[in-house]
């Protein structure tokens, strides 16, 4: 996943995953002077909630001397998530969020001159979004997501995911045993439902069949392994307003930011 010189920045919510992530990337990177360490915290604008998050981020920064940059909705496309929330939306507001959020990581990696983007998905997260895009039917959404994709435009920052076999108990565990702060309170703003209910199910069938969750996550590997080359398989290219990667014309974040800037008062700066 890395080189010993490489610029990592690395997605820090404030949650316990990505507190976990920084400390175990920190701990590697003192053996390599030349790799360096960025933690990118993203301010979606929620209030009561994302300020502590980004305070508890800043706390462990400074703890462990790592740069820290925030970038925010707000000043990237001139909308909030609190302002999201409050419109009438076709989805929820998760689902925005996860989209403009990748996409404000990934401008925010750019900015700092990151060589890899790292994310605190663990293995609970993919095993739970494998089954959502097979509930959803989401079958291009399948085989994009995963790590084997090696279609991206060079433009692209790669992400990888250190955590993405390790399950959510370990990396709780971790957070707590190293007593470093972390954020326990829940977005206001709520949760994806069919996402809590396929977390809840898997609890359940880990509890009684070992390992099912490594499976499960696995097979798509797998799956995307011998979708590579076919047609169902998209190869990425830039979307003709950001120049992001995307499979289609327009990136979804893009598309959704279109969206508020037809109707009266939202304020979408695209970014250049
Ligand atoms: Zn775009």
């Amino acid at each position: 996943m890395l080189r010993p010189n490489d610029i990592v920045a690395v997605a820090l919510s404030g949650g316990k995953d990505s507190v976990t992530l920084l400390r175990i990337l920190w701990k590697l990177e003192r053996r390599f002077p030349l790799a360096r360490l960025i933690a990118l915290t993203v301010d979606e604008g929620i209030s009561g909630y994302r300020s502590e998050a980004i305070s508890m981020s800043k706390e462990v920064c400074d703890q462990l001397r790592i740069e820290h940059v925030v970038v925010s909705f707000d000043q990237l496309f001139g909308i909030t998530m609190d302002d999201v929330a409050g419109r009438q939306n076709e989805l929820q507001p998760c689902s925005y969020c996860g989209v403009l959020r990748r996409k404000a990581l990934n401008e925010g990696a750019r900015r700092v001159g990151a060589t890899k983007l790292a994310t605190a998905h663990n293995l609970d997260d993919e095993a739970q979004t494998a089954l959502l895009n097979v509930m959803h039917g989401d079958v291009e959404r399948i085989l994009q997501d995963s790590q084997t994709n090696t279609k991206a435009p060079a433009s692209f920052i790669p992400r990888i995911k250190p955590l993405a076999e390790v399950p959510e108990r370990e990396t709780a565990l971790y957070a707590y045993a190293s007593a470093a702060p972390f954020q326990t309170i829940p977005c206001p703003h709520g949760h994806n439902a069919l996402r809590g209910d396929i977390r809840v199910m898997l609890n359940r069938l880990e509890l009684k069949h070992r390992g099912i969750k490594h499976t499960i996550s696995r097979s798509i590997e797998r799956l995307s392994e011998t979708a590579e080359g076919t047609t169902r398989r998209r190869a990425f290219q830039a979307c003709k307003l950001c120049s992001d990667p995307t499979p289609n014309d327009i990136c979804e974040a893009c598309l959704m930011l279109r969206t508020f800037k037809a109707e009266a008062g939202a304020m979408y700066r695209p970014v250049l």
